[in-house]
């Protein structure tokens, strides 16, 4: 059997590449915890950024809504 030692990229334990399944990871709860983080930070992640041009039509809107009830008294 072919033997590579390597880093388990999240516990850092040295491991024989070939004799896990769940390489890179020594293990599956390594593969797991790695798979975690990464949904999490794919999460925090705004799925849209307003660009300049769209924050200040908001404000626009805003300001005008704010008028028009200025205005009814
Ligand atoms: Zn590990």
């Amino acid at each position: 059997m072919k033997k590579l030692e390597v880093k388990c990229p999240q516990c850092n334990k040295k491991f024989n590449y070939y004799s896990s399944e769940f390489r890179p990871f020594c293990c599956e709860r390594c593969r797991l915890i790695d798979f975690g983080q990464w949904m999490s930070e794919s999460y925090t992640v705004p799925a849209h950024k307003l660009s300049e041009e769209e924050i200040q039509s908001l404000e626009q809107l805003v300001h005008e809504k704010n008028k028009d009830e200025n205005d009814s008294y």
